[in-house]
């Protein structure tokens, strides 16, 4: 298990789409390993295979309970509703944004053992799923954003 590189915006990698997942093998479970290390590293709620260089797609996640989850080739395909609140990356550091998403969304995807599964998530759960299921298609939160601001570093 090790801590990945994180890619900052400008790399063309965030900009490209990524590929499904065919088959999951031990290196896909190796790759998961070590994107949950990484997100916990950095103190993220999501992470996208795209943001440390992989173009597959995976997402893991804070889901309820403070459970990490991981999602291969999540697809939204209910959202309802609308909320507007602040969002950040770990590959856009200092800077957040206004960014309008939809309230509730439900997700399918398959699980590390290669299962169906279906969530419905709302709130800031919601919001971690479209904004990290964005970075499979190359979107970035600064392209929904209705307003950006720039944030001190420590
Ligand atoms: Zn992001």
């Amino acid at each position: 298990m090790s801590v990945l590189k994180i890619l900052k915006f400008g790399s063309p990698v965030l900009r490209t789409e990524a590929s499904s997942v065919e088959k999951i093998t031990k290196k896909t479970k190796q790759l998961n390993a070590d994107m949950q290390d990484t997100m916990k590293a950095y103190e993220g709620v999501g992470l996208a295979a795209p943001q440390v260089g992989v173009l597959k797609r995976i997402i893991v996640f804070v889901d309820e309970e403070d459970y990490i989850r991981t999602l291969i080739n999540p697809r939204i395909v209910k959202k309802e509703g609308a909320r507007t609140d602040n969002e950040g990356c770990l590959s856009i550091p200092g800077r957040t944004g206004v960014v309008p998403r939809a309230f509730s969304v439900e997700v399918e995807a398959l699980d590390l053992k290669g299962r169906k599964i279906n969530l419905q998530r709302e709130g800031l759960i919601a919001r971690i799923l479209q904004h990290e299921i964005d970075h499979l298609d190359g979107i970035l939160f600064l392209d929904h954003a209705d307003s950006v601001q720039s944030i001190k570093e420590d």
